[in-house]
């Protein structure tokens, strides 16, 4: 029983778990840490895929796109043209699909990609200002756009080197519409066009690198408290969760059963004889077999059930949405994997768990809940150890 126990479900001990879940895209980080995975579980929303890069590209050239079709519309520019823009799109949404589709993206970097889409978008663009010279009225605020989109993950330097790049092909153009067309005074409107662009376009992405430098220190500001957030959450002793998260995740989770009426089970892990295990082996080996303990119960549970660590050598198991039998099945292979492990030394044979495990009951408290769940652990002691008793609910009505 809880005799002498502190309430456990102090207003003090809520966790909020769903702050927990940072607004950041974290897309480019490789490891995803086991905490976030097991947030995950709890309906969290899924950290995004450089699909939504994609989307933007496709969106961006849609509206270059559709700005051409008004200039088809308005008899500005041959169907030829559009048609030529329209399979650029088809080509570059299909390289895009099979980056995307054959793993490409975990190896290669966001700003390599990025830095790929801006240039496909660009030089799609010029390549449409070759064939229909109308359209440059197009090219500076779409090559603003692209430029600003690049920012974010794109060096300055490297942006700056690629806007050097467009401006020559840019006069490039330029030049070859006046080889082919001899027309002066088309090439006095372009000439002023890249004019405007040699001053604008190197100060917008300056001026820009002040954006780009707030967004990063934001990106790591925001990367560390997510780490801190997790780390709040982890025992640090053995690494599973805390007792603080266990404790609200238990509220949480009964909350959501009294809403849904869905089932809820728990149970409380006590090791058995923990005392002797230390007096024998000292704090440091009595350490180490409550971290192999909580390895053991961590791999024997499901993806969404909650273990943590509630004190000393004492571990609560939240099992949502499961009812008592799966949750006895779980508590006894647990129970078995502990007590068969490849323990060495004194510990071989020595090291065993008593566990209760209860099914909830609409409308109890969750103390009620957890003394039960605590009730049967004291009954699995009591009944030599080593092994899962199980309190079956009384429902209010019953009683
Ligand atoms: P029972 O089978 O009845 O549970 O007996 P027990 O010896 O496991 O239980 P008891 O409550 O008498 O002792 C628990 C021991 O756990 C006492 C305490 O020193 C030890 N302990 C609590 N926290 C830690 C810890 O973080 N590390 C280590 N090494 N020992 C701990
Ligand atoms: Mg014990
Ligand atoms: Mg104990």
């Amino acid at each position: 029983m809880l005799f002498g126990r502190k309430n456990p479900f102090s207003a003090t001990d809520a966790f909020p778990l769903s702050d927990a879940v940072m607004e950041f895209d974290d897309s480019s980080s490789a490891a995803v840490r086991p905490a976030r995975r097991a947030l995950d579980g709890f309906g969290a929303r899924p950290a995004p895929t450089s699909g939504r890069e994609w989307l933007a590209t496709m969106g961006l050239m849609g509206l270059y796109c559709g700005a051409l079709i008004v200039f088809w519309g308005l008899g500005m520019v041959d169907a030829t043209v559009v048609g030529v823009l329209a399979a650029m799109i088809v080509v570059g949404c299909a390289g895009f699909w099979i980056v995307l589709n054959a793993g490409l993206v975990q190896t290669i970097r966001m700003r390599h990609l990025n830095l790929a889409i801006v240039t496909a978008a660009l030089a799609g663009m010029l390549a449409v200002f070759y064939l229909a010279p109308v359209t440059q009225i197009l090219l500076t605020p779409f090559a603003f756009v692209a430029m600003a989109y690049g920012i974010f993950t794109v060096p300055r330097r490297t942006l700056l080197a690629l806007a050097i790049g467009i401006l020559l092909a840019y006069a490039l153009v330029v030049w070859l519409h006046y080889a082919e067309q001899n027309n002066a005074a088309l090439l006095r409107l372009e000439v002023l066009h890249l004019l405007a662009l040699v001053v604008s376009l190197p100060a917008f992405i300056v001026l820009m690198g002040k954006v780009q430098r707030l967004y990063r220190s934001l990106y790591q500001a925001s990367r560390k408290i997510k780490n801190i957030q997790e780390d709040a959450q982890r025992d640090t002793l053995v690494g599973c969760f805390n007792r603080r998260y266990v404790l609200a995740a238990l509220d949480e989770q009964k909350q959501l059963a009294d809403e849904s009426g869905i089932p809820l089970c728990l149970a409380v892990l006590d090791l058995d004889h923990f005392k002797r295990i230390n007096d024998e082996l000292g704090h440091l080996g009595g350490d180490e077999v409550l971290r192999t303990f909580a390895r053991i119960a961590q791999k024997g549970v499901r993806g969404g059930d909650v273990f943590g660590r509630y004190g000393g050598e004492e571990f609560l198991l939240i099992f949502p949405g499961t009812s008592l039998l799966p949750a006895l099945n779980t508590c006894e292979r647990i129970r078995a994997q502990v007590e068969t492990h490849a323990w060495t030394g004194l510990l071989k044979g020595r090291v065993t768990v008593s566990i209760g495990v209860t099914q909830y009951v609409m409308g109890e408290s969750a103390l009620e809940f957890f003394s039960r769940a605590d009730t049967a652990m004291y009954m699995a002691k009591e009944g030599g150890r080593n092994q899962v008793v199980v309190e079956e609910p009384i429902s209010k009505d019953d009683s």
